[in-house]
């Protein structure tokens, strides 16, 4: 059987590390603070943002959720960034996607200080993971990279390759494992041969949005992958066939209406990989930790501890 990486116990871990980062802040002067800007009702997106204002309560980070209309300016909304920015109380901005389709979304993104810039999507912090200096990382990414250290999966001098080539997984942890000295190969949906290039890998990201997309022919035997993929499935034909011999995701499936399966084959992956991050319980957790991490570590640039 394949190890499993637990991204619960990890984000647990990240958690019981940052409390006291936390506590020393608010001792100094004022804890770390984290707004979240979400424009709109997604209900997708009011979760993500309702988990992220959860945990930062947990660690006792202040956290604010602005919740601008659906039918906000982009003018208007540059300016609840600008007044965020100026706010001396506040480390980080987060500014949810997707916005709706009026909204010049890479402008609003421009607008934000970079170094409060938690999510690491300015291209000052792109620039800045290029060059591998410090500054805030794309969280999901720096959640994968985290997953590995910790779960002992060695980098240095291993292939990886990753499947996916957005801004905000697959080139910010192809350049963090490059950084990690292993040698990695990025596909997308041009590249050809993918299941070839995929058998190359020592450690395979799949980071697509594809449901059980990468079968047993993507993997080489016990290779480590890694699945960044959240597809919902809601057609229970679909769910039968992906997560065959399971009547117990049949059960959930009948009882909730929808299951999750990341982007990797669910049966596939234990039959052939030596570790492998489940879905759900393996990178998600992350992305909400290193968000943490991220704010915690502003507040402390911006006071002066480090
Ligand atoms: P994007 O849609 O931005 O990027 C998908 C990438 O997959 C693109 O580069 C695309 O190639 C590539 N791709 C699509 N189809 C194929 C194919 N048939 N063969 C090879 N490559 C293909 O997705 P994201 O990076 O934003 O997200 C990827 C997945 O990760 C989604 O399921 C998303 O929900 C999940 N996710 C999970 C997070 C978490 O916290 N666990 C956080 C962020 C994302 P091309 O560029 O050529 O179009």
């Amino acid at each position: 059987m394949p190890r499993i990486l637990d991204g619960n116990r990890v984000r647990d871990d990240i958690k019981n590390e940052l409390k006291p980062r936390v506590d020393a802040l608010a001792a100094r002067s004022r804890p770390p603070g984290l707004v979240v800007v979400l424009v709109g009702h997604d209900a997708g997106s009011e979760i993500y943002v309702r988990n992220k204002i959860k945990t930062c309560h947990d660690l006792g980070i202040h956290s604010e959720a602005i919740t601008p209309p659906d039918c906000i300016s982009t003018a208007e909304l540059l300016a609840v960034v600008e007044g965020l920015n100026a706010r001396s109380d506040i480390d980080g901005i987060l500014v949810q996607l997707p916005l709706p389709p009026q909204i010049d979304t890479k402008r609003i993104l421009l607008a934000v200080a970079p170094a409060k810039d938690v999510d690491g999507f300015h291209p000052c912090n792109v620039g800045a993971l290029v060059a591998n200096l410090p500054a805030p990382r794309a969280c999901t990414a720096a959640g994968i990279i985290e997953l590995l250290k910790r779960g002992g999966i060695a980098m240095a001098g291993r292939r990886a390759v990753i499947v996916g080539r957005s801004d905000i997984v697959g080139k910010p942890v192809a350049l963090m494992l490059m950084h990690e000295h292993a040698t990695v190969t990025i596909c997308h949906s041009r590249t050809a041969e993918l299941p070839a290039v995929c058998r190359e890998a020592d450690i395979l990201v799949a980071a697509i949005g594809r449901a059980a997309m990468i079968t047993r022919d993507c993997i080489k035997e016990g290779a480590t992958v890694i699945d960044v993929g959240m597809n919902r499935l809601e057609d229970r034909e679909q769910v039968a066939r992906i997560f065959r011999g399971s009547p117990e995701k049949l059960a959930t499936f009948d009882r909730k209406g929808s299951v999750l399966v990341g982007d990797v084959d669910p049966i596939d992956v234990v039959e052939r990989a030596g570790a492998y991050t489940p879905v759900p319980g393996g990178v998600g957790p992350l992305t909400i930790a290193m968000l943490m991490v991220n704010t915690v570590a502003s507040a402390e640039r911006r006071s002066g501890v480090c």
